[in-house]
């Protein structure tokens, strides 16, 4: 499993589509300061799912967006897709290739899809998460955060070996199955009182 290919649309400083394709093995991108080197990395972390603007160094979230210069407009949506190469399956999904498209308008709404097919921010964190990689996964290493877990306590560094090692991911399901345990619960206890009330 590799990274194919990376189109940006409208994504920070790119503003025209622009198109990368990726070689197996290590890439490295050179440019000078503010040539947009980084926003590259944060398109592949938003791509990815990334919910939070101050991880792709914004204020709020529509700062990915093309917010214009003195000779262009700004635009109104920012787009990126992800190819990667799933040819030895890592990714649990029956396609060779897989493309996982993000777009997001500038009022607000952000739409998600896999090889063409509208799906849920969900489905593509399950998807990428069941490989190890994913916006959580510790994948994207950022300047400053080797600071970070340098200096973490033991505890702190153990959450992040925990989640490079895939744990993150069954930690969620359990959140997510408790939540809806808990909701259950609630009925239950409600039905319990009906019932109550109607003998
Ligand atoms: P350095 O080497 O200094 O770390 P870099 O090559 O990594 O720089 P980036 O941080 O990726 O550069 O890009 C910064 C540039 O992107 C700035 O010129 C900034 O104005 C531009 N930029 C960021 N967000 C947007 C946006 N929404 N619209 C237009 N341009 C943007």
């Amino acid at each position: 499993m590799y990274v194919k290919s990376l189109t940006l649309k409208g994504f920070k400083s790119f503003a025209s589509a622009t198109h990368m394709r990726l070689e197996p093995g290590i890439t490295c991108i050179v440019g000078p300061n503010g040539s947009g080197k980084s926003n590259v990395v944060d398109a592949l972390a938003w791509v990815m799912g990334e919910q939070g603007a101050k991880s792709l160094r914004g204020g709020k979230m529509e700062d990915v967006i093309f917010a214009g210069t003195s000779g262009r407009a700004p635009l109104g949506r920012a787009e990126v897709a992800l190819t990667i190469d799933n040819t030895d399956g890592a990714l649990p999904i029956d396609y060779t290739e897989v493309t996982i498209a993000r777009t997001m308008f500038r009022n607000g709404g952000s739409e998600y899809a896999i090889n063409g097919t509208p799906c849920r921010l969900l489905d593509v964190q399950e998807l990428l998460s069941d490989s190890g990689i994913g916006r959580e996964m510790h994948v994207i290493v950022g300047q400053g955060q080797l600071d970070t877990v340098l200096r973490a306590t033991p505890e702190e560094r153990r959450g992040f070996i925990e989640e490079a090692a895939g744990v993150l991911k069954h930690r969620k399901r359990k959140e997510r199955a408790l939540r809806k345990l808990e909701t259950m619960e609630a009925n239950l206890t409600r039905v319990h009182d009906l019932t109550g009330e109607i003998r």
